[in-house]
């Protein structure tokens, strides 16, 4: 009888405490979506196909681990002399889940492009990835350096031209400047310096934890909620090692992953934005055309080291890499 009666204390208990939580992960869980630009290659330097195959993959592997269907803008004209590598790595993303979204063929700027050559660019590098989707439709876009239009107007003009295309823009909301750490990484590595690389990693996730706490709270500020968040990464070798890192890095501050479809649906994101001069992510954007809340000027930053670091690796890899027969 004691027995039954401790039982039922546990069931309702248990009960209670699964319901509590279900309301309070509901109201408020965090969700993301991940996505990467430039697949299958981030293009500051060239690299062998082993060193492509091998990014690509880890990078798929990590996704598949976490349990992440994520989407990848595809820049088809930094492996224009080899189709069939960029066939097969286009293929690897699709079969694994993924959407695959534009991100023009040869990375030009919105900012620097009359609008029909620029649709004519987007057009041009959706032949491969279209090949690889087959019966299913390139639903998404997202702009080089994040330019999307420096004026209202142009930003509307180039609004209109993806909708012709049957493309939507996707925002970011999160970004933590890989590529600046990204060069000096891979350059340690290939010099087989693994102690200073691995600073060059530890770096990196120490500034992405510094930038999703500015995020998270900039989003607060101005939301008074944390919005269904969009991180922004580029396919390279230093995020192929460090993905890992950052996916349980967003679990254990309780987002979940969501696909960019779900996170699109939110109200947020039919919200004018800004046009800006320079390419900077949506939080920046929306903050502008409404209460402007934010101290913008204390977003974190790479350190001067690091850009000094990143330039200086660009310029080496850049002349010992010429001869890889890739791009
Ligand atoms: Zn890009």
């Amino acid at each position: 009888m004691l027995i039954m009666k401790l039982v039922n204390i546990l069931v309702v208990a248990c009960a209670y405490f699964t319901n509590t939580h279900a309301i309070a992960s509901t109201s408020h869980q965090k969700k993301v979506s991940i996505t990467f630009d430039d697949v299958p290659i981030h293009g500051e330097f060239t690299l062998s196909e082993q060193s492509l195959r091998k990014i690509n993959h880890q990078l798929l592997d990590t996704l598949e681990k976490h349990n992440i269907k994520a989407t990848g803008f595809v820049n088809e004209g930094h492996l224009k002399n080899n189709p069939k590598l960029l066939r097969t790595l286009l293929s690897d993303w699709k079969m694994r889940g993924h959407q695959l979204g534009n991100h023009t063929f040869s990375h030009i700027s919105y900012h620097q492009s009359e609008l029909k050559i620029y649709l004519e660019d987007i057009k041009k590098g959706a032949v491969i990835t279209q090949e690889v989707l087959g019966q299913k439709k390139q639903k998404y876009f997202r702009p080089p350096y994040l330019h999307a239009g420096e004026t209202n107007e142009s930003q509307h003009l180039l609004h209109n031209g993806l909708k012709m295309l049957n493309l939507e823009l996707v925002p970011v909301t999160m970004e933590n400047a890989d590529y600046i750490y990204d060069a000096p990484y891979t350059k340690k590595l290939t010099s087989k310096e693994i102690n200073a690389a691995k600073n060059y990693k530890e770096q990196y996730l120490a500034f992405t934890e510094q930038r999703l706490d500015f995020y998270e709270s900039a989003s607060l500020n101005m939301f008074e909620t944390n919005i269904p968040h969009i991180l922004m990464l580029h396919v390279n070798q230093l995020n192929a090692d460090s993905l890992d890192d950052i996916l349980t890095s967003l679990k254990s501050r309780g987002y979940q992953f969501q696909t960019i479809d779900k996170t699109l649906k939110h109200p947020i994101y039919t919200q004018p934005t800004q046009a800006f001069k320079f390419g900077i992510h949506w939080l920046f954007r929306w903050d502008k055309s409404r209460d402007n809340k934010v101290r913008w000027a204390t977003e974190p930053e790479p350190s001067s080291d690091a850009f000094t670091a990143h330039n200086r690796a660009i310029t080496i890899l850049k002349k010992e890499t010429s001869h890889v027969p890739v791009d």
